[in-house]
C-alpha cells in the first residue's frame, strides 16, 4: 500500500509540474495565457483536439475551491468557449472533463479542464452503467 508520505511527495511533484509550465520553466504548446489561466496541448491526446485549461493559481483538486477562485473558474469555461471556436469543434460539440483525486482519475494534482474534440467522443464513460 502506499505510504502517505510517498503519496504527499508524489503530489508535489505532479502539482509543481503545471506550475512549471506556468513559469515557463518547461516546454508546452501554449494556445491561451492571460492574468488568471493558461491553456497548453495535452501532451498525450486523447481526442484530435485536446487542451488543458489551468488556473495559474494552483488550487490542487476540486475540494480546495474556495470562494475566492469563483471568477477564475468561471473564466475557465469562458476559455474554453473560445479555445473550442478557434478550434473548431464548437459547432460539432465537445467535452469538458475535470477529474478530481484518486476515483476521479486525478494524475495532476493542479486542478484543470479538460477540452476534448475533433471525433465523436462516445459515451460518457468506459464500461456502461457503473463499469
Ligand atoms: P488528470 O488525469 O486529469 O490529472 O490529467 C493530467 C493530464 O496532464 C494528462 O492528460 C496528461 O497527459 C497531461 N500531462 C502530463 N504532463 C504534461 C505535460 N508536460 N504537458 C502537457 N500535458 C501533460
Amino acid at each position: 500500500m502506499e505510504s502517505y508520505q510517498y503519496r504527499q511527495r508524489l503530489t508535489d511533484v505532479m502539482a509543481t509540474l503545471f506550475e512549471k509550465i506556468i513559469a515557463g520553466e518547461i516546454p508546452a504548446t501554449i494556445v491561451h495565457k492571460d492574468d488568471r489561466v493558461i491553456a497548453f496541448r495535452d501532451i498525450s491526446p486523447q481526442a484530435p483536439v485536446h487542451v488543458l485549461i489551468v488556473p495559474n493559481k494552483p488550487i490542487p483538486t476540486v475540494n480546495d475551491v474556495s470562494d475566492d477562485d469563483e471568477r477564475t473558474l468561471g473564466h475557465m469555461f469562458v476559455v474554453a468557449r473560445d479555445i473550442a471556436r478557434v478550434e473548431g469543434i464548437a459547432e460539432d460539440g465537445f467535452r469538458l472533463i475535470i477529474n478530481c483525486n484518486k476515483h476521479g482519475g486525478q494524475v495532476v494534482y493542479h486542478l484543470h479542464m479538460h477540452l476534448l474534440g475533433g471525433r465523436a467522443l462516445g459515451p460518457m464513460l468506459a464500461g456502461g452503467k457503473h463499469g
